[in-house]
């Protein structure tokens, strides 16, 4: 008798999460279509037809067991993640990170795709959502006329194409000594002030600009240039006016001091004076953990903004659980349309996987293949998906983009800021790092105990 379990999958786009969904899949004897547009239609940022393939950095961030993207690697292994594997395999020298000689990383993942008897490749791009179950893993470059399928199908305003997003800092790595909580005229509904104020002498502003005006770009690809000038058909939300900080403060000294510096409406509680300049930070998670520098959209290459932001009064030692960056980024408001098991909500079996979900970075994208692809399988096996506890890295991830305020939403990384609190408050960081590891550890263990039981 025919089960569920003998449907085709379909998977949209053979990168990082769709890979890894693909061979979930496929051993568990799944059939699967992965439909990959490259070679023949291209997204502007990759540049060979394998699958998988790393757009820019070839590092996967740290490989130490106590740092996030360590952590997150870590649970990857536990629950058996193909990329990972071949990552390890294929990894050359770096330090405390996780870095890959990219071709054979992509090549390898081709071959073993190819050669699996339940996966059959279709090198077309997608222009409709099939009707039959789905993972869409079509990425940040999701092609145009896909992206107007996906528009149909959850509404206008549901999928976004940020250009251009401002850092995000750790809110114990503030220092308070100088940063001060308060709204601008007071007009805050918290009574200590929505935000965090670091403030600025006119010397120290004059020299930030300096080393702002300065600092080291990342090279705009020729297709990232047309979207900031708003020419690219079928993008509707571009720039709007969120210019980098970098571009602002070489149109003049004080463009930023009269922009998103501005220190307005704003005093210094302990001179009860008004600052030279401020930069403002705005709450970005539910937990109170994070905060987004206001108004500071960068292209700035990584290395920089931890330099240059470092010599903000009060961020001498910020700790970024997010750099800003400029790139076309196409995503869902996944608060809205997503299940923390990752399922369309009003569609059970058409899945999300990958940066189209809002989650960032190349690791945990394979995560959200990985888990995509767990929850398709239960479901075809007549059972009830499942949401990844949020005490794992992954599951906080995905309980991140699932539940946030849609408001100020936006792509976010692993993370420890985004975990829930130990039960007990530990002062030392790295002691601290080292509990919530051992507690994701020991939760992905018991979640991959409990999948291999119920599969
Ligand atoms: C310019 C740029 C630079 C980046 N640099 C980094 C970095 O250094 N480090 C980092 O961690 N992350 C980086 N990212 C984010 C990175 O894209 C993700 O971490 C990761 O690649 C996302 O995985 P994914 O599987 O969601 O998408 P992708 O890996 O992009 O895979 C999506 C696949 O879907 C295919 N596709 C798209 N539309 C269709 C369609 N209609 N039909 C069929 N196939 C389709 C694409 O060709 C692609 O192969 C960068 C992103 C961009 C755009």
């Amino acid at each position: 008798m025919a089960t569920d379990k003998d449907k085709i999958v379909n998977i949209i786009g053979a990168g990082l999460a769709g890979s890894e969904a693909a061979w979930q899949l496929a051993t568990r004897g799944i059939k699967v279509n992965l439909f990959e547009m490259r070679p023949f239609v291209n997204t502007g940022a990759h540049e060979t037809e394998y699958f998988s393939e790393l757009v820019c950095s070839n590092s996967f961030g740290s490989n130490l067991p106590d740092r996030a993207a360590g952590l997150l690697k870590n649970e990857l292994r536990i629950l058996k993640s193909l990329l990972i594997s071949i990552a390890d395999q294929v990894a050359i020298p770096a330090g405390g990170a996780l870095a890959v000689d990219r071709e054979r990383f992509s090549k390898s993942i081709t071959q073993i795709l190819s050669q699996h008897p339940n996966i059959s490749i279709i090198r077309e791009e997608v222009t409709e959502i099939p009707s039959t179950p789905t993972i869409v893993c079509s990425g940040p470059l999701t092609s145009f006329r896909l992206s107007e399928q996906i528009k149909k199908l959850t509404g206008m305003e549901n999928l976004f194409f940020f250009d251009a997003i401002a850092p995000i800092v750790e809110l114990e790595s503030i220092d308070f000594s100088k940063a001060f909580r308060g709204s601008r005229y007071d007009r805050g509904e918290n009574e200590f002030g929505d935000y965090i104020n670091c403030p600025f002498t006119k010397n120290e502003y004059f020299e930030f600009i300096s080393e702002l005006k300065n600092a080291q770009k990342i090279e705009l690809r020729s297709f990232e240039q047309e979207i900031q000038l708003g020419v690219k058909a079928g993008v509707d939300k571009f720039f709007e006016g969120c210019l980098p900080v970098e571009i602002l403060a070489n149109r003049g000294e004080l463009a930023l001091a009269f922009g998103p510096l501005r220190p307005v409406g704003l005093k210094d509680p302990r001179g009860n004076e008004r600052p030279f300049a401020i930069l403002q930070l705005r709450q970005d998670n539910l937990a109170g953990s994070l905060y987004n520098m206001v108004g500071f959209q960068t292209n700035l290459t990584f290395p920089e903004q931890k330099r240059v932001f470092r010599k903000i009064p009060g961020l001498e030692n910020a700790t970024f659980a997010r750099f800003g960056q400029m790139h076309r980024n196409t995503f869902l408001a996944s608060p809205r349309l997503l299940l923390p098991t990752l399922q369309f909500k009003t569609r059970d079996d058409l899945f999300f996987a990958g940066q189209i979900t809002g989650v960032e970075g190349y690791v945990g994208n394979i995560a959200t293949g990985l888990i995509a692809a767990l929850n398709m399988s239960l479901l075809l096996s007549g059972k009830k998906s499942v949401a990844i506890p949020k005490n794992t890295m992954i599951g906080s991830l995905i309980h991140y983009i699932t539940h946030s305020e849609l408001k100020d939403f936006q792509p976010m990384k692993a993370n420890y800021g985004i975990m829930p609190p130990l039960s007990e408050k530990i002062k030392n960081k790295n002691e601290r790092y080292k509990l919530y590891s051992e507690r994701s550890i020991q939760t992905t263990s018991i979640f991959r105990d409990w999948i291999e039981a119920n599969e």
